[in-house]
């Protein structure tokens, strides 16, 4: 009989502790050992951050470690647990999804024990990590191919009091966006796991591939904002300004709400993230590059409308998304 997941150290354990949470091994792998980082200061909060979800979103593990240099002489009460990278492999590899078993962690969840190492993982943190917190940050990035705004995403949850709850807690980030996506894709999320079991959980995004010293700081500023608001750390509250915007918007989008690309080609923006169009307005334009006689395309947009997100820097396919459009939400 292979071990259960476990950590290597007891949570109760008062002040710092530093640990692994083992990922037993299974057909395809050995046991992996994912360190963690744990700060208990007794009655308060329990909050549990995870980066390295997807491994080509650096942003998440990178604040996650800022997180644990800071906490120790800021953190007043309650507990939190910090686990940077929850999926090594695909980290090491670059890699949205687990090169072993190619699958998308952020879709296996809850796991299975008996599983390839991904899902192994989703068991580990399910069943260890997540009944230790009653609020989870996920810190992804929107992903290298997107220009995307800093944000703090919620999916719709059908518990409206948790929905309210949950709206608060990310808008508590005060960065730029706060967003209600409506998605088609979110069955094994570890969001819709959390929120399945009544957990407080919302996902730090942030555009593009490259990791830099403005979005990082955007980033922390953001969570260490969270960490006041729940009462964790005491301090000030600061606006995040992001192209001279220093306001936070809460927006949704609908799965309607995507632009797709209306023949294989490049795609070339012609608005940027944030940018408010009317019904008409030019978004972007797809090149066709199989054919030099093939005429560009116009991609426009069909109501007013704010540019959530607008695809940048690779070959798309035809129907793949180029844009997500969102509004100001309605509740
Ligand atoms: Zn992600």
């Amino acid at each position: 009989m292979t071990e259960a997941p476990h950590l290597t150290f007891d949570l109760d354990t008062p002040g710092v502790s530093r640990g692994h949470l083992v990922v037993p091994g299974g057909g395809d792998r050995g046991e992996l050992s994912l360190p963690v980082f744990s700060l208990n200061k007794g009655e308060g909060p329990r909050l549990l951050v995870t980066g390295g979800n997807h491994g080509n979103e650096l942003e998440g593990p990178l604040v996650a470690r800022r997180l644990i240099e800071w906490l120790p002489d800021a953190q007043t009460c309650g507990r939190v647990i910090i686990l940077p990278v929850l999926n090594p492999l695909a980290v090491e590899a670059w890699s949205r999804n687990t090169p072993l078993d190619g699958l998308n962690l952020n879709r296996v969840f809850p796991g299975r024990a008996d599983g390839s190492v991904t899902e192994r993982i989703a068991d580990a943190v399910s069943r260890v990590l997540l009944p230790t917190a009653d609020t989870v940050f996920d810190l992804h990035s929107f992903g290298p191919t997107w220009e995307f705004p800093p944000a703090v995403i919620t999916h719709p949850i059908a518990d409206a009091d948790l929905m309210a709850k949950t709206l608060q807690m990310a808008e508590a980030f005060k960065l730029p966006v706060t967003l209600l996506w409506e998605h088609d894709d979110t069955t094994g999320m570890f969001d819709t796991w959390a929120h399945s079991q009544g957990k407080i959980f919302v996902c730090a995004e942030l555009g593009c591939g490259t990791v830099s010293a403005e979005a990082l700081a955007v980033y922390e500023a953001g969570v260490r904002n969270a960490l006041i608001a729940l009462g964790l750390v005491e301090g000030k509250v600061e606006n995040v300004s992001f192209r001279q915007k220093r306001s936070s918007q809460t927006l949704e989008t609908h799965v309607s709400d995507g632009l797709k690309s209306p023949a294989a080609g490049i795609f070339e923006p012609r608005c940027s993230v944030l940018d408010e169009v009317k019904h008409g307005d030019l978004i972007g334009v797809l090149h066709p590059m199989d054919s030099l006689s093939a005429e560009s395309i116009d991609i426009r947009a069909r109501e007013p409308s704010i540019v959530l997100a607008i695809r940048s820097g690779a070959h798309v396919d035809r129907n793949e998304g180029v844009a997500f459009v969102a509004r100001p939400l309605k509740i």
